[in-house]
């Protein structure tokens, strides 16, 4: 269960997140291998006062899920917890 801090602007706890797949990269290694480069973003939105919580990008070999898990730790993080 994904647990979201209200919205810091407007009190709002009807919050949604999106992550996007991006495109793929294609890169190669030293062997001449290809390893391709995918990767997703994700962040956390307030639909009552559209603001948006910080990017989290998924770093090389990340799937889907822990881009998700990152967006709500960023969203959660306040500088003074109230
Ligand atoms: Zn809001």
């Amino acid at each position: 269960m994904e647990i979201f801090k209200p919205c810091p602007f407007c009190g709002g706890r009807d919050l949604r997140i999106t992550s996007r797949a991006q495109p793929c990269e294609r890169t190669v290694n030293a062997l001449g291998v290809d390893e391709p480069l995918c990767w997703y973003d994700a962040y956390v939105y307030c639909p009552q006062c559209n603001t948006r919580g910080p990017l989290a990008m998924g770093e090389r070999g990340q799937n889907e899920v822990p881009s998700r898990k990152l967006a709500i730790e960023l969203w959660n993080r306040r500088t003074y917890d109230v």
